[in-house]
Order: structure tokens, then C-alpha cells, then sequence
């Protein structure tokens, strides 16, 4: 077992299974062992490849996407560009390249990201300009666009299992020897803790909630309702809250047992999109989609774009354009079990990119 097992396995002695829950967040966010906080991620090097690492062309048309609701907005001046969880700073530095198109629009965006790990922050910190901050919460107030790609999938989840008597929390504990196990709480929770959509399912169900996620939502949506402003929220996940279990766990670019060597492979779950709709509709904004990636960024003008780098291109750059443009949209690639959610003011409502039916 290596030094975070140890310690989560010292504490699950003494005081008993954890949350599901508590697991992925030591397991994603320790501050020293913590999946996040020690290492890059990202890339053919790393674990897992993500939209922006894909293709110039998926940051540059959430990019102009951001434009067009700047200038339904008023065009403000300043404007936060917010982005949830940078990565490698890629997408954000594909949107301000964009940006110094559009007359106005670069110099109007304050630039903020949002990320806890500070070996992440410092990788963001040669690729763009800007301010960081730990938390949502702490960006100050104002009119904003922002971003968020694989972040959502992050934020821990809780697991509960439908029995005859209710809910019951699913742990973490220990098998009689030295490996984590899933372990049912005996006691069901005293209040439904899932969502009426979910709460009449039969027994023997399984249900994931993410309160860090709805909480993120909320606060996104309640922003933009009083300043104004857009949210994408692009992640792979389900259209309708629905029972299962998703939480996964990936290394070297192939799945991984969940429960074996935490801080040492990537742990997601599903984002379930109608509950983050849900959340952001409560508190003011509009909500449109999701809508599969693909037809999303089609509607964008993704193949016009990819035209348009092709032609000057050398032979080996116009593959590279094309097999992004095919790994963006395929159904069979990132094209269908990745999502696109916007949260908007209702002045934005009009915005393009979710004509197509989710
Ligand atoms: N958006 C990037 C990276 C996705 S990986 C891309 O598409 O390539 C998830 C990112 O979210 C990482 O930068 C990670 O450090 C960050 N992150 C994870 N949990 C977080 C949290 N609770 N608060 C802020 N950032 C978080």
C-alpha cells in the first residue's frame, strides 16, 4: 500500500469505513499525495488526453462562442474569463489567442483560474497570464464567461444504495486483510438523500451524488443571474439523473481497480447534467442543452475551422487537423459521451450551439 492507503487505512481502523466521498477527495486532493497536487496528469505522457490537448480548434470556438455572448451582453469592460480546473492552461491560451481577433474583446477579459493543485498552477502559469484562486467563491463579483472541461467529473461523489428500509451510504473500509473494500452502511441515512427524480427506484439501485458539484452550479448560476454572463460546462456524463455507478478510476491511459493505489490514478464519476441543471435553475439562470460534444462544436463551425487550417497546412499538420476534427465529434470518439451545458442569463438564451435536440 503506498503512503495515502496507509493513512486512509490508519484512520478507517480507528474510527470506521469513510464516504465514498472522502476517499476520492483524499484520493484526488491531498495536499501531499493527493492524485492532483503531485504530478501532471495530462497528456500522451501521463494518464488520460483531454478536448483542449486535442485540438487548437475546440478552445478557439469556445473562445468565439464566449465572444458572441460578450457582445449580446453590452460588450463590458472588464469581463471575468473564468476557467474551472486549467489543466495544462491550454484552453484558456487557445481562447485568448481567438480573443485578439475580435476588436475589444481581449482587453476587456480579466483572466482568473480556478485551481487547487500548485503543481498544476505553476504548468498554467508559462502557458497564460493571469490571476489564480483556490475556490469559485474567491473570484470576485462581476459580469463572466467561464469554462469549465473535466472539472466537474472531479468533484467527490457519495454512493447510496436503495434496500427495503431506505437509503444506505456506500463506504470505503478494509477487507480482512490490508485492502479497501465497499462497505454498506447498516443503518439507512435518516433523510432521502437523492433527488426526487431517483427517490422511487427499486431495490438493490445505486445512486451517485456530487453536493460539491450542485454547490459549484449554484453558485455559477446565482452570479451570473445578478451580473450577467455565461457557463459551459463541457464533461462526459448522463442527460437524465439515472441509477449506477460510475466512479472509475484510470492510469497510463487504461481503467484501473478504484479502491487500489490512491493518489496514484485518476478517480471520476459521471456528471449527472440535470442535476447541475437543476441547481442552476433554482437560482435564477437559463440553462441550455446538454447537447452531445459533436454536435455542439459542428454547430460551432468546427468543420470550417478545420478547413480553414488545412488549407496552407503541410501534409502532416492537415492530418493532425483531421483526425482532432474526428476525435472531437465522432460518436465513436469524444463526439456523444461528452456534454455541453451552458448556464446563462435569460438575455442569453438565444445563444448558438444547442438547436439540436440533447
Ligand atoms: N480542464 C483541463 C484539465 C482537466 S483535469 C483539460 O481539459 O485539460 C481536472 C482539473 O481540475 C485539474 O486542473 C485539477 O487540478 C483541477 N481540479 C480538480 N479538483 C479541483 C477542485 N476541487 N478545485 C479546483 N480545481 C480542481
Amino acid at each position: 500500500m503506498n503512503a495515502l492507503g496507509e493513512a486512509l487505512a490508519a484512520e478507517i481502523r480507528e474510527r470506521g469505513p469513510i464516504p465514498v466521498a472522502r476517499y476520492m477527495a483524499e484520493a484526488l486532493g491531498h495536499p501531499e499525495h493527493g492524485y492532483y497536487m503531485k504530478q501532471m496528469p495530462i497528456g500522451a505522457a501521463g494518464d488520460f488526453v483531454t478536448a483542449p490537448e486535442v485540438s487548437q480548434m475546440f478552445g478557439e470556438l469556445i473562445g468565439l462562442w464566449g465572444a458572441e455572448a460578450w457582445r449580446l451582453m453590452g460588450m463590458p469592460a472588464p469581463i471575468h474569463w473564468i476557467e474551472l480546473g486549467p489543466g495544462r492552461g491550454t484552453l484558456t491560451r487557445d481562447v485568448l489567442r481567438v480573443a485578439d481577433h475580435v476588436p475589444g474583446y481581449r482587453q476587456a477579459l480579466d483572466v482568473r483560474l480556478v485551481e487547487t493543485s500548485p503543481v498544476l498552477t505553476k504548468i498554467q502559469q508559462s502557458a497564460v497570464r493571469g490571476t489564480w484562486h483556490q475556490r469559485f467563491d474567491d473570484v470576485p463579483a462581476g459580469p463572466m464567461l467561464l469554462v469549465a472541461n473535466e472539472f466537474f467529473d472531479a468533484l467527490p461523489i457519495h454512493q447510496y444504495e436503495k434496500r427495503a428500509d431506505g437509503w444506505h451510504e456506500r463506504r470505503v473500509g478494509l477487507d480482512g486483510g490490508d485492502r479497501f473494500a465497499f462497505v454498506t452502511a447498516s443503518l439507512p441515512c435518516p433523510e432521502t438523500p437523492v433527488p426526487p427524480a431517483l427517490d422511487g427506484l427499486g431495490e438493490g439501485s445505486m445512486v451517485e451524488i456530487c453536493p460539491d458539484g450542485l454547490d459549484v452550479a449554484g453558485a455559477i448560476a446565482e452570479r451570473i443571474a445578478v451580473h450577467g454572463g455565461a457557463a459551459l460546462i463541457v464533461d462526459y456524463g448522463h442527460t437524465q439523473s439515472a441509477p449506477g455507478e460510475t466512479l472509475q478510476a484510470v492510469r497510463r491511459h487504461a481503467y484501473h481497480p478504484v479502491l487500489a493505489d490512491p493518489g496514484d490514478a485518476d478517480l471520476t464519476a459521471h456528471v449527472d447534467f440535470a442535476a447541475l441543471k437543476r441547481a442552476a435553475e433554482s437560482r435564477g439562470a437559463t440553462v441550455l442543452g446538454p447537447t452531445p460534444q459533436g454536435c455542439f462544436l459542428r454547430a460551432l463551425g468546427i468543420e470550417q475551422r478545420a478547413d480553414a487550417l488545412r488549407r496552407g497546412a503541410t501534409a502532416a499538420q492537415a492530418r493532425d487537423v483531421a483526425s482532432g476534427l474526428r476525435r472531437l465529434t465522432d460518436p465513436r470518439a469524444m463526439g456523444q459521451l461528452f456534454k455541453v451545458m451552458a448556464i446563462v442569463h435569460p438575455d442569453l438564451a438565444g445563444l448558438e450551439g444547442f438547436d439540436q435536440p440533447a
